[in-house]
């Protein structure tokens, strides 16, 4: 069966994120998938620069996940997830428990990302309730962190636009300094300086107390904003003081996590660990809406020990918390994961993707280009208000055969961990045709 789908119905459908009335004038409607590409309902072909919105890492249409989901559903199609629960949900979260970091063996499931952001500062919350240190309610976030839409997220992120018509969002939250310099443009990887930017956690310690800190939430790698990797260092540091104070660290994981930087997590890039980690996304290859949180084994077990034999630990979860078919597909993206030796693949392709990116620096509305492992920003100049050039780029580049994901002025390309150098390659040579004709 193919769908069928037509360009005049558009109106009843408000768009997430999206220029509605421009869309609606010049839709983008993406019909098929397949690999590395996909089809638009003008019968372009579009190569995906972003692995969908950074979720798509065994590249479209995989059989394996779509029959997984087919083959759970004809089953069972729900079981509620308080009080009851199916196998399926356990399989997932073993299978995820097994690429975690070695202190964490739990995983709680939400349907998003923005949804796991505020399970992990809740659970931050649990956890200094469970040992009765009360007073530990803060959150500290960071300028330019994307930490999705919910209020909690929204609290600890720090994108301007985001939040700009939100109201004041949840009290007692701090922001770090973003570690972007201007000093340290066209880098590929870690910048050699910013770790000093972590002193920030130190001076919150100094003015508000300790004890009245519950956890710092950062991505390892900001993405949304721009792809910006951590100064060497900063992470380290950033856990010192977490552990000296009693803070939690909270890694956002969501685009970060499985893969992207060629290692499952990015503890294996920067030898750092988390007590928390958020992820969703690539969790089932982008098919069904899923995200979870992984918890060391201190926080897990302090706040299930917390209460009697019968107590419920954690009043928290979600009517599809590991649901079927979502379920179904982490699993069988999970197996593709390792039988395809995707993080392998990605840390393969890192240096030749990184040094096409790096090869749009002649292009004089390039002001700057970041990147590690599969994740790459390349910054333009702001052409009368900011983001205007960008949308231009982004629209141009989609014209021309190529889909990246837009922030601003900032065109982010994170493509599927499947891409071999032919498709960095096309890449390359679409970018490099439309950067020129600006
Ligand atoms: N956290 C990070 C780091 C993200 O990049 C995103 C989405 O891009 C989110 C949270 C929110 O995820 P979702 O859109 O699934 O709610």
């Amino acid at each position: 069966m193919t769908i069928q789908f037509t360009t005049n119905d558009l109106e009843s459908q408000w768009m997430p994120f999206t220029a509605n009335k421009d869309f609606k004038q010049s839709p983008r409607l993406l019909v098929k998938a397949d690999g590395m590409y996909y089809e638009n309902h003008e019968g372009g072909r579009l190569l995906d620069g972003c692995a969908g919105l950074f979720c798509v890492a065994a590249g479209h249409g995989r059989k394996e996940v779509r029959d997984a989901i087919y083959t759970a559903l004809e089953q069972l199609d729900y079981a509620p997830p308080f009080n009851t629960a199916h196998p399926l949900s356990f399989e997932a979260a073993r299978k995820v428990a097994r690429i975690l970091p070695d202190h964490m063996n739990h995983v709680f499931f939400t349907n998003s990302g923005s949804e796991s952001v505020d399970t992990a500062l809740k659970i931050a919350l649990a956890y200094h309730y469970a040992r009765n240190d009360k007073m530990r309610t803060r959150f500290v976030g960071r300028q330019r962190a994307y930490h999705g839409v919910n209020f909690g997220g929204l609290s600890v992120s720090g994108m301007v636009k985001n939040k700009e018509v939100f109201g004041p969002g949840l009290p007692g939250v701090l922001h770090m300094r973003h570690t972007w310099s201007k000093d340290e443009r066209f880098v590929a990887g870690q910048p050699e300086t910013g770790a000093d930017k972590a002193e920030d956690l130190q001076g919150f310690v100094d003015t508000y107390g300790a004890e009245s800190i519950a956890c710092c939430i950062v991505e390892p790698v900001a993405g949304s904003t721009g792809c910006l990797p951590p100064p060497k260092g900063y992470l380290q540091r950033l856990r010192e003081i977490c552990d000296a104070n009693g803070i939690l660290l909270i890694f956002d994981e969501v685009i970060t996590g499985f893969g992207r930087m060629g290692t499952a997590f990015s503890d294996g890039v920067f030898g750092v660990k988390a007590d928390i980690v958020t992820m969703a996304k690539a969790l089932t290859n982008g098919t069904v809406a899923m995200g979870a949180v992984a918890v060391s084994d201190n926080v897990y077990e302090t706040i299930i020990s917390s209460g009697g034999p019968t107590a419920v630990e954690f009043f928290h979860g979600y009517t599809y918390s590991g649901s079927v078919p979502a379920a179904a597909a982490c699993v069988a993206a999970m197996d593709i994961y390792e039988r395809e030796d995707l993080f392998g693949n990605a840390a393969k392709m890192a240096g030749p993707f990184q040094e096409m990116v790096h090869s749009m620096k002649e292009f004089g509305l390039v002001t700057d280009i970041r990147s590690i492992g599969l994740l790459a920003g390349i910054d333009l100049s702001v052409d009368e208000k900011p983001g205007k050039r960008g949308y231009e780029v982004m629209k141009a580049l989609y014209a021309a055969g190529l889909l990246v994901k837009l922030t601003g002025d900032c065109a982010l390309l994170s493509p599927p961990l499947i891409c071999n150098e032919s498709h960095i390659d096309e890449m390359g040579t679409i970018l490099r045709k439309t950067l020129a004709s600006f």
